[in-house]
């Protein structure tokens, strides 16, 4: 029987409304427990009869925006003030059922604390999906900005959370600032959570970040598939109106992953080429002489066993002088391979000196072992035939560090060997 609109009644639309909703359920939050009312369409699969609350809010909308795979593990803390209303409440859910994405209208009726009427409708307007699926500006943002929240220090809450790889909109959450802040601070990488803790400490936003001003961090967080990226956790200040006692930030997480992957694989080559000989490829003058100090203070402070020998090719200049400084090059190539090749699987860190002089520092190699190594070297430095110059050799000092070196007392020990070893005729081995 057709009324006319003058003659409904309230009861007449509840009845209406339930007619031409999808699914109608009751849910008891802290018992973790909902029952279904009414479920058709979708939700007839989607949804049981009865089932775990906890459960019901992942495949609803705690799972990644673009498909419904599961947040990490660590995330699921948030699982209930995901699903903690304390008003009424209404959003958009994308929920996939057999590999189609389907949009929700999801209102919520709290009836008192923790318990809850929900109401679920698809849409289905195909125009209206389409727009809702790619969205190219949510997509551009969700790329920079992960996550964003209100936060009031004066009140330690947090609203209007946003997390962009769940859903483009805003979250009603009553989770306080200082839980939210213990509940993160499990997603940061373990070395950098002192210094999150530290920069999200209430009292230090409150000294540190003046009304109208912004400041951030770079850290190792994961995000909600469980990988560890390079994000940047931005808080501003709201500017203050006039009371002593106002602390608005907002808060912000950007995902700076692909740059700062970049910059560190730049700037380790620039330390690379700040560190190494351009002609021979092994460590210069400066890096060799670190090496050198780092094994002496390795030495002082554990007793390991740690020699140094310094390389000098004899009457190198007549090299030059017959040949050419481009052969004295290519030749200097040739002796410094002749060394990496040797010690390639010794721990031995090789530098040139200067010129034609060459250091070598051996770890785990006490004095006769190192004896060892250089005569082994002078012979097949001395065997080796050299492109255009022939035949060459070289002379060698050695010394081993001990726990009262310092650089000079160590330094010269070897020098002196090594002048030893020239004055003895040259193509020999000292120490
Ligand atoms: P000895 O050490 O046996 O006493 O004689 P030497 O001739 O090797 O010693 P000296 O220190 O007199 O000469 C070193 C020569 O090494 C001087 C220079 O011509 C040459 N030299 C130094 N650095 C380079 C370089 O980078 N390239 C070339 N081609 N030659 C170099
Ligand atoms: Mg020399
Ligand atoms: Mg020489």
């Amino acid at each position: 029987m057709d009324k006319s609109i003058e003659n409904y009644t309230v009861d007449d639309i509840a009845g209406l409304i339930k007619d031409n909703t999808d699914a109608i359920l009751i849910v008891d939050a802290s018992a973790d427990i909902y029952k279904s009312l009414k479920r058709t369409g979708i939700f007839s699969d989607l949804i049981e009869q009865t089932g775990s609350y906890h459960e019901l809010i992942e495949k609803l909308w705690f799972h990644l925006n673009k498909t419904m795979d599961k947040i990490a593990e660590d995330y699921q803390v948030f699982v209930p003030t995901y699903g903690k209303f304390s008003g009424k409440y209404s959003n958009r859910l994308k929920i996939t059922v057999n590999d189609v994405p389907h949009a929700v209208q999801m209102t919520v009726y709290p009836k008192r604390d923790d318990f809850y009427i929900l109401i679920l409708d698809e849409l289905d307007t195909s125009e209206y999906l389409k727009d809702f699926f790619t969205n190219e500006k949510v997509t551009t943002i969700q790329n920079t900005y992960l996550f964003s929240m209100y936060i009031d220090l004066a009140k330690d809450s947090t609203s209007s959370i946003s997390v962009t790889e769940i859903s483009d909109e805003t979250i009603h959450s009553s989770v306080k600032y200082s839980e939210w802040r213990m509940m993160i601070v499990n997603m940061i990488w373990p070395d950098d959570q002192t210094m999150f803790l530290e920069r999200t400490d209430p009292e230090y936003l409150k000294k540190n970040l003046m009304p109208g001003r912004t400041s951030s961090f770079d850290c190792l967080m994961q995000n909600l598939e469980g990988k560890y990226i390079w994000v940047k956790l931005i808080f501003s200040r709201s500017e203050t109106n006039n009371s002593e006692e106002d602390f608005r930030y907002v808060f912000m997480v950007q995902d700076i992953h692909e740059n700062s992957v970049q910059l560190m694989s730049t700037l380790k080559k620039y330390e690379e080429l700040a560190s190494k000989d351009a002609l021979t490829d092994v460590f210069n003058h400066g890096r060799i002489e670190t090496e050198i100090n780092n094994a002496i203070e390795i030495v002082g402070r554990t007793g390991r066993s740690v020699s140094m020998m310094m390389f000098d090719i004899d009457f190198f200049k007549n090299v030059n002088d017959k040949f050419g400084h481009a052969v004295g090059d290519m030749t200097l190539k040739h002796f410094t391979y002749m060394l990496k090749d040797y010690f390639k699987n010794n721990n031995t860190v090789i530098g040139r000196w200067g010129g034609e002089e060459f250091v070598a520092v051996c770890y785990d190699a006490d004095i006769e072992t190192a004896i060892r190594y250089a005569e082994e070297i002078k012979e097949n430095i001395s065997k080796e035939e050299y492109k255009v110059a022939g035949k060459i050799t070289c002379s060698i000092g050695i010394t081993a560090i001990t726990n009262e070196d310092n650089f000079s007392s160590a330094f010269e020990r070897m020098d002196k060997a090594l002048y030893k070893a020239k004055s003895d005729g040259r193509n020999c081995v000292r120490y």
